[in-house]
């Protein structure tokens, strides 16, 4: 089955992949010729997913999907959660986004943190909705130069190094966006067998 991935996030694709192996084939925006940044205007990841994965699939008829991810800080009142991209500015600066989050936990003993991935994936235009969590804590300095965004600053439970320190196929045995994703994969096997 080919399904277009609408993101024009390379990090996400690469991670994607890792999880989803040959099973499926995957386009991404620019192979399928689409240049177009679509806007992520929502209050909720749900609502932002399902806005990128209709937006293509309107524009192009194939199947599709896309994900929206958060970070949600627990003593930050889930923040910045859906504005984790541009939590310090419009520029959706990871070094500027991970100063502000260092500087706002600044004194505080909880540093609970966990990531949320929504995928929305369009099917012969129907919506099916698949989510990921992974908890962990946010550390006091960067550590790791793997991966993008909060990379650097996220320990995932049960574990010593940042996220930015483990090879794409470590992150991808345990991330929030791995874990949505094999619920992805099951779902179009599942799919496949009955249609
Ligand atoms: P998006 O809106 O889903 O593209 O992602 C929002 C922001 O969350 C990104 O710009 C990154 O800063 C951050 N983010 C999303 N996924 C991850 C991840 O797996 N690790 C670290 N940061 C992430």
């Amino acid at each position: 089955m080919k399904l277009i991935f609408a993101t024009n996030n390379q990090y996400k694709v690469d991670e994607i992949r890792a999880t989803v192996g040959n099973d499926f084939e995957i386009i991404t925006l620019k192979e399928a010729g689409i240049d177009i940044d679509i806007p992520e205007p929502f209050h909720t990841l749900e609502e932002n997913a399902t806005a990128k994965s209709k937006t293509i699939f309107e524009l192009t008829g194939i199947n599709c999907f896309s994900e929206d991810t958060g970070l949600e800080v627990f003593s930050l009142n889930g923040e910045p959660g859906v504005k984790s991209a541009r939590y310090a500015g419009e520029e959706k600066s990871f070094n500027a986004n991970i100063e502000k989050l260092l500087i706002n936990l600044a004194g505080k003993t909880n540093r609970e943190a966990r990531f949320r991935t929504v995928i929305s994936l369009i099917i012969n235009g129907a919506e099916y909705m698949f989510e990921g969590v992974c908890n962990g804590h946010i550390t006091t300095e960067r550590k790791g130069g793997n991966g993008f965004g909060y990379d650097p600053v996220f320990i995932p439970q049960g574990k010593k190094t940042t996220f930015a320190e483990m090879s794409l196929d470590e992150k991808a045995a345990l991330s929030h966006r791995a874990i949505a994703t094999e619920k992805l994969v099951n779902f179009l096997d599942t799919f496949k067998i009955n249609n």
